[in-house]
Parts: C-alpha cells; sequence; structure tokens
C-alpha cells in the first residue's frame, strides 16, 4: 500500500498535507547550517488515536517519522529525513486539566509554554521552566528536548516537572507512564527516559506536569564589572553563600554594545559585563541586598537594586534584547549552548575570550550564568567560506573547553544533528552503547527520527 493510500484510509482528510510548500515549512526548525531532507507528507493529528493511526500507516507504507512540535529547536532536531513523515503535534493544543489540589496539570503536546504559563496563573499556580522561547515553544517540544531557561537555576529544568506521560510507541501502541500522585516507587522510571528523548523513542500525546505555588515578585539587581574573572567569581560566591537566585544572566560587552546599538538604553558599552539577578519568595528584597553586596564586594563598578516587580522586569529586557539586536547585523547567528559546574564559569568565561581572539571570530556571550550555562553567539557571514570555517572551528574548540571543565556540550537545545557527532566525547562507551540498546528496543526498525541525537 503506498504512503498516501495508508494516511487517507486511516486518517480525516485536513490531517494531511501533500503539498510541497506546505510539507517544507514544516520540514525544518530554526537551526542555521543543518541540512534537511525531502520529506513525503506532513501529518497533523488532533487525537492519541490519530497519531496512532499514522503511526500505523507510516509502518505499513514503511517510511520514517521525524516528530515535530512548534520547530523553534536550535539543533536540527525536528529536521526531515527523505521521505519521511513529518508528524506535527500543533493542534494538540489543549490543556485538558487542571488539578488545583493535587498541583498537577494534563496537556496535550501542542500547547504553548507560556500558554500554560497564562492559564495556570489564573489559579494562583505556577509552571516554571521558560525558554526563551517560552511564547512559541510547545511544552511537548520542551518535554522532547528537555528546555531549560531562565528560571531553572532556583525552580530546575522541564524534567524536574514531568510526572507521567502518555507514548505512541513506534510500533503504534499506547504506553502511559508515571503517576497522578505526588510519590510511587513502582516500576522503573519509564518517564524520565522520555524527556530529553528528541521523538526518537516514542511520540508523546499528553503530559502530566508538576506545578507549584505562584511566587510572590521577584527582586532585582544589575551589576556592571570592569572584567570578566571578577564577575565569575562573585558569581561562584554568591551560591557558596546559600543564595538562590530565581535568575542569574549575564550579558558581556559585545552584546551590551550590540544592544545599545540597535535599542539605546543607556547600558554600560564600556563594562566588561552585566550580571542579571533576581530573587523571590518571603526573603525576596533582603536577599537581593546581599546578593548586590556580594557583587560589590567583588569589585562591581555598579550596582543597583529594586524590589518593584516592573522596575526590575525593566531591567531584565536588555537579556531579551541581545538575539534580535544581532539580528540586525543580518549575518549567520550559531549559539553554542554548554555548560560547566558553577565553579568553573571563570574559566569558562576566560576561555571563550582567548577563543574569539584565536579564530578572529566575533563571539558575544550571554548566558545562564547561575547555572553555568553559556550560549556564547557565532556571528559571522555565512556566505563567506573563510569567516565560516573560523567559525565552525571555535565552535569546536568552545566544545573542548567546557568538556575539559567537566561540563556537557549541550546544556538545554538538546544534540539533533548539530551536536550529534561530540556525544561520543562526552558519554562513556559504556553508557553510549547501553543507551543505543535502549533506542533499539523501543524503536527496533529504527523508524522514530532517524539520524538525530545518538
Ligand atoms: C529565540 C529562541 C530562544 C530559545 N531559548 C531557549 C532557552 O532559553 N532554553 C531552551 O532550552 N531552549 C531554547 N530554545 C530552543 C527551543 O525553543 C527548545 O528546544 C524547545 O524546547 C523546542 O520546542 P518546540 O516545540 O519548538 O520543538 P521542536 O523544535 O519542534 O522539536 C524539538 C525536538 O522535540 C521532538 N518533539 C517535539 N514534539 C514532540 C512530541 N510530542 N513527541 C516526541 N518528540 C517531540 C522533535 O522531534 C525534536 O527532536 C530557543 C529557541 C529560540 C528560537
Amino acid at each position: 500500500m503506498t504512503l498516501i493510500e495508508a494516511l487517507t484510509s486511516r486518517l480525516p482528510e485536513d490531517c494531511v498535507q501533500f503539498d510541497d510548500d506546505v510539507v517544507e515549512a514544516y520540514s525544518h526548525d530554526r537551526a542555521i547550517f543543518e541540512g534537511h531532507g525531502t520529506a513525503s507528507v506532513l501529518v497533523m493529528p488532533r487525537t492519541t488515536e490519530q497519531v496512532v493511526a499514522a503511526v500505523e500507516a507510516a509502518i505499513e507504507a514503511d517510511v520514517p517519522i521525524v516528530p515535530r512540535g512548534a520547530g523553534t529547536g536550535l539543533t536540527g532536531a525536528a529536521n526531515a529525513t527523505d521521505g519521511c513523515m513529518v508528524l506535527s503535534l500543533h493542534r494538540m493544543n489543549n490543556i485538558l486539566e487542571i488539578d488545583e489540589t493535587n498541583r498537577t496539570c494534563r496537556v496535550q503536546p501542542g500547547v504553548i509554554n507560556s500558554d500554560l504559563k497564562a492559564a495556570v496563573a489564573e489559579r494562583g499556580l505556577f509552571y516554571p521552566p521558560d525558554p526563551a522561547s517560552f511564547e512559541m515553544s510547545s511544552i511537548g517540544g520542551n518535554v522532547a528536548t528537555n528546555a531549560g531557561g531562565l528560571c531553572c537555576v532556583k525552580y530546575g529544568v522541564t524534567r524536574d516537572y514531568v510526572m507521567g506521560l502518555t507514548v505512541v510507541m513506534a510500533n503504534g501502541e499506547v504506553m502511559r507512564t508515571g503517576r497522578k500522585t505526588i510519590k510511587s516507587t513502582t516500576g522503573f522510571d519509564l518517564t524520565g527516559i522520555f524527556v530529553g528523548s528528541e521523538g526518537a523513542l516514542g511520540i508523546i500525546t499528553e503530559i502530566t506536569l508538576k506545578l507549584v505555588t505562584a511566587p510572590p515578585p521577584p527582586a532585582t539587581a544589575v551589576a556592571y564589572f570592569g572584567e570578566l574573572e571578577p564577575a565569575g567569581n562573585a558569581i561562584v560566591e554568591i551560591f557558596r553563600q546559600g543564595h538562590e537566585p530565581s535568575l542569574m544572566e549575564i550579558v558581556d560587552q559585545a552584546s551590551l554594545r550590540q544592544v545599545e546599538a540597535v535599542f539605546p538604553m543607556d547600558l554600560d558599552v564600556d563594562a566588561a559585563c552585566l550580571l542579571l539577578m533576581q530573587t523571590a519568595g518571603e526573603s525576596a528584597p533582603e536577599r537581593i541586598a546581599a546578593i548586590s553586596k556580594i557583587c560589590e564586594d567583588h569589585g562591581a563598578s555598579f550596582v543597583y537594586h529594586v524590589d518593584d516587580p516592573h522596575e526590575g522586569d525593566m531591567l531584565i529586557e536588555v537579556r531579551r534584547k541581545v538575539w534580535p539586536a544581532f539580528e540586525h547585523l543580518g549575518k549567520a547567528l550559531l549559539p553554542e549552548d554548554v555548560a560547566v559546574p558553577r565553579q568553573h564559569l571563570p574559566e569558562l568565561l576566560a576561555g571563550i575570550t582567548e577563543i574569539a581572539k584565536r579564530h578572529d571570530v566575533q563571539l558575544p556571550t550571554i548566558g545562564h550564568a547561575g547555572d553555568g550555562n553559556m550560549h556564547p553567539l557565532l556571528v559571522f557571514d555565512g556566505n563567506d567560506p573563510h569567516e565560516t570555517a573560523r567559525a565552525k572551528a571555535a565552535f569546536e574548540d568552545i566544545i573542548s573547553l567546557a568538556l575539559r571543565l567537566d561540563g556537557t556540550i549541550a546544556g538545554e537545545h538538546g544534540v539533533g544533528t548539530l551536536k550529534k557527532a561530540y556525544v561520543e566525547r562526552e558519554l562513556d562507551p559504556v553508557q553510549l552503547s547501553v543507551q543505543r540498546s535502549l533506542r533499539t528496543l523501543f524503536d527496533p526498525d529504527g523508524r522514530l527520527n532517524p539520524g538525530k541525537a545518538l
């Protein structure tokens, strides 16, 4: 049976799209340089049963399946392979239940992160994971990449909130994992294995998430430093003294200058970097004052802190403007995503500066400084082969640097195709072999998102 017959005999007409232009639009994420193949068809189910039907059709026609959320990934993880079925979960976007008593919710995978945040906030609850893409990325994609974000330094990453899943397996069977209860000790943790699995183990069609009570508005501080190293040391000291900031971001000089050039806001463009920090909870104002004092003691050239949440939001705005400010240059932007244990942050920052000089590349750096997760941003002329080669060499050197510092090659964006070649450098051979065996166990025919992640 052909793929068209297999699909149209099982699914309503409007779930299946063969138009080349439409299929192409759904065939890649936002990673630059990661090529993608030509998909055969786009399938847009509304229910778990329709996902099962799509998987059965793919089995019958023997084509690979590439699951897709909102396509905001930065690693090529949702990119089509030749002849595949792109299975977009974006229409499965209902919030099925918000359980205030147990502080949980049940959602379909296509729900946009910010829509969930808004819905639970109406009940005085909070869903913390907040990738910078939270207004466009889907919860299913967040789960499949184990997305991080700005407030993860205090609240943890997506993994810390996933309690249970409904998954359509590669053979079309439906599996329910996890629990509704706060506690359970029954069986192995099959929920966890799907978090960060990049569509390679199964298709997630329903998610039960943990929620927390909404914290009071945060207090905010900004601190400029004349050099990067003391800023790194101040961060280490803040945690050593037991503070738990709910946000701690760093913006380096090149980023400050570009933001100021495009969105003038009176930034100190001579500073080496700006630290942006927030504290949440009852003693937030006292905590932010103590954190500010640590920054002063470490030689910050200017420190300012506020309790007013609106003023705080305005101070944090500079972080959100960095990416759009660099987009104004019209050049290629390749974001790195490495993370190191906090105490190695000063060495990571110094190393990134050295790599930029050695390869003569533009390498502004921003990142989630509080959890050691940095996003050096390679800015280059993608049409100039020499500049591109230098940028790629710098990209590899940053990965090597992170690994030397006991870090990881992929802090929060996932592996996709972008980082696949480096996985063997991080995972030891035994673990790699177990992981590959698990993938084969879940998907013996290699049908799900082939060529990605491992
Ligand atoms: C401007 C910008 C800022 C960003 N900031 C951050 C950030 O701060 N933190 C961060 O972590 N990421 C960030 N990202 C990256 C991206 O938004 C995240 O990786 C996000 O989680 C991807 O979600 P998505 O819905 O777009 O998934 P997609 O890109 O569509 O897919 C991502 C992966 O998930 C798989 N997948 C999607 N849905 C399912 C499903 N239902 N079942 C099984 N597999 C599935 C896909 O096959 C693919 O492997 C940013 C991206 C952009 C463009």
